[in-house]
């Protein structure tokens, strides 16, 4: 079927349907992928569980969302005159106003015509005899296409601790991740929040100024900077504009993999004296957000330079929270940046206030909801609200909640079974003519996202359309490249301090998940390798008419 024949209306798709290209979500990843292959005059079907565009930011709705990128890099650079049109009010932008954007990019390149939303994918079968992928849906449908593009996100599927007594509780129950589009009153609550992760450190905040009383369920205390959010600088935003594709650029070429303007400070922390590292750790820290990780060079790779840091942290805790017990409990023990660095508007200040307590679940973890709240060993908590501040399961959650089934039947959860495995992080050996965005094995979450997902939709872009100009129509990794790339991210992430905590990045939040550092922790080199992958003829992939 030609671009030409697609249907204007995207509500529904007929049974048996087919189309060149099937990408699944409309995020930021799903949006780009389809503005670039319908560029190419393939027709393609977006289907999307939400009912809207937006992703990350249609779900994650908890007050006080925001992303911890700033705002002049955490958005399209695909198109000159989106990025000249767009006013970012905010150096940090909260959900809200990027979930906006990304309506308005939607509705200014119509994309809405070929996404359907309300549809999630059960399932996405290979069958080997037409070079085809069969995607069907919870509502019944099911569709063809020669590719499919999994845009589901990695931070994308929640996760809930299965307590016991969940259902028992008879207040509300809300997960930051799967927040109610309706706004959700704490007035005159007693609320409590589980988890102190980015989410739960943006939200306590606000929710301590409405709730009656707020209690945070704490089972691992977390290093958080302050944003040091604050209104667009009009002058800089002009700067930035008036050479976008220049200051694009430099973003890529910089080593700093949130894509920020500030540099590493490139020091050795343990060479100089501890009054010149303080002076470091306090100038980062005055610059706001996950930039404090660039205050040396070494932060992530020493042991006792990132003891440095975190001793920095700590110091600032326990200057700001009050009570020296509630201090105390708040001041992490673990590696600085191994966990994703937090970045909040007034965390632990919130804990100065009366309407707020800390409590330890290490110590006395959470046994059972209650019908009045919750029970941590002889404790009751009576509660109106429970938020589950409680996280994702990252990187392959929203892919091995799907049944994807390659050749000869091979599922993703059989291939997976010890821990993804990918080419790249874009394609797994057994799934031809299947591509991940930002899948694990890329530099993915450890990178500005945005531009990140643009670069796997560009060369995603480059070779079907390369594909098709050689007639053809099938592209799978080989198995000795597949077990190379894997071989090289594990090795890359065992020179730093990465593996050495129970993070998401390791799937250690998820009980029986394989420990596997996920993402690859190459960027910029990662673009240059994909380049190079292309120039050499796609080495490390069989390309096959079919
Ligand atoms: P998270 O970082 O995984 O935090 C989950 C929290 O829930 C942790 O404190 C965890 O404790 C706790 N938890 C999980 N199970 C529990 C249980 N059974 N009992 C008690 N506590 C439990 O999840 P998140 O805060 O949603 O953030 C995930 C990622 O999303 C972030 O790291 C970041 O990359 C991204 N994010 C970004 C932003 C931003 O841009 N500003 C905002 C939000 C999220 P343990 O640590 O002990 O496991």
């Amino acid at each position: 079927m030609s671009a030409s024949q697609q249907k204007s209306s995207a509500s529904t798709s007929p049974s048996g349907e087919h189309y060149d290209a099937i990408v699944v979500g409309a995020g930021f990843g799903g949006l780009a992928m389809l503005n670039r292959l319908r560029k190419q005059g393939m027709s393609v079907r977006v289907l999307e569980a939400g009912t809207g565009v937006g992703g990350t930011w249609y779900w994650n709705r908890y007050p006080g969302a925001r992303c911890d990128v700033e705002s002049m890099e955490y958005s399209f650079q695909f198109d000159e005159a989106l990025q000249q049109e767009w006013e970012w009010p905010e150096r940090y932008s909260p959900q809200p106003v990027i979930l906006k954007y990304l309506n308005h990019v939607a509705d200014r390149f119509d994309m809405r015509k070929d996404i359907q939303f309300n549809t999630r994918v059960k399932s996405a079968v290979f069958n080997e005899n037409t070079n085809r992928w069969t995607v069907t849906t919870e509502n019944g449908e099911s569709l063809s296409a020669t590719f499919c593009i999994m845009a589901t996100g990695c931070l994308s599927a929640p996760n809930t601790p299965d307590f016991k007594g969940a259902d028992s509780f008879k207040g509300e129950i809300y997960h930051t991740g799967k927040w109610p589009h309706e706004e959700v009153d704490f007035t005159g609550k007693r609320v409590g929040v589980i988890g102190t992760g980015s989410s739960a450190i943006q939200s306590i905040p606000i929710i301590a100024e409405r709730a009656k009383h707020l209690t945070v369920f704490q089972r691992t205390p977390n290093y958080s900077v302050p944003a040091g959010n604050r209104p667009m600088d009009p002058e800089l935003q002009k700067q930035i504009k008036a050479d976008y594709a220049a200051f694009r650029e430099r973003e890529n070429q910089q080593q700093t993999a949130f894509g920020s303007r500030f540099e590493s400070s490139n020091v050795e922390i343990l060479k100089i004296t501890k009054a010149e590292r303080d002076a470091i750790f306090e100038k980062y820290w005055q610059i706001g957000g996950l930039l404090f990780l660039y205050a040396s060079s070494d932060l992530l790779l020493n042991r006792e330079a990132n003891e440095t840091a975190a001793e920095f942290i700590r110091e600032k805790i326990r200057t700001i929270v009050k009570d020296p017990a509630t201090a105390q409990l708040l001041c992490p023990d673990t590696v600085v940046g191994c966990k994703r660095l937090c970045a909040d508007s007034g965390y632990f200040e919130t804990f100065n206030r009366p309407n707020v307590k800390l409590v330890d679940v290490k110590s006395a973890p959470i046994e059972e909801l209650t019908p009045k709240g919750l029970r941590t060993g002889n404790t009751e908590y009576e509660l109106d609200c429970i938020v589950f501040a409680t996280g994702f399961d990252a990187m392959t959650g929203s892919l091995l909640r799907m049944d994807i089934r390659g050749r000869k039947g091979l599922t993703l959860q059989q291939k997976w079974a010890e821990g993804p495995r990918t080419y790249l992080g874009l394609t797994t050996v057994g799934f031809p003519n299947m591509f991940i965005i930002s899948g694990p094995g890329s530099p993915s979450v450890l990178t500005n996202m945005v531009p990140s997902i643009e670069q796997h939709v560009n060369w995603i872009g480059d070779t079907i359309k390369d594909l098709r100009e050689r007639q053809l129509i099938c592209i799978e990794p080989v198995a000795e490249a597949e077990n190379a790339w894997v071989d090289h991210v594990n090795e890359v992430a065992g020179y730093t301090l990465f593996p050495t905590c129970n993070s998401w990045y390791l799937g250690a939040n998820i009980p029986g998940k394989p420990r596997v550092f996920m993402p690859y922790l190459g960027f910029p080199a990662y673009t240059a390798k994909c380049n190079e992958v292309r120039a050499k003829g796609y080495e490390g992939f069989a390309l096959s008419k079919g």
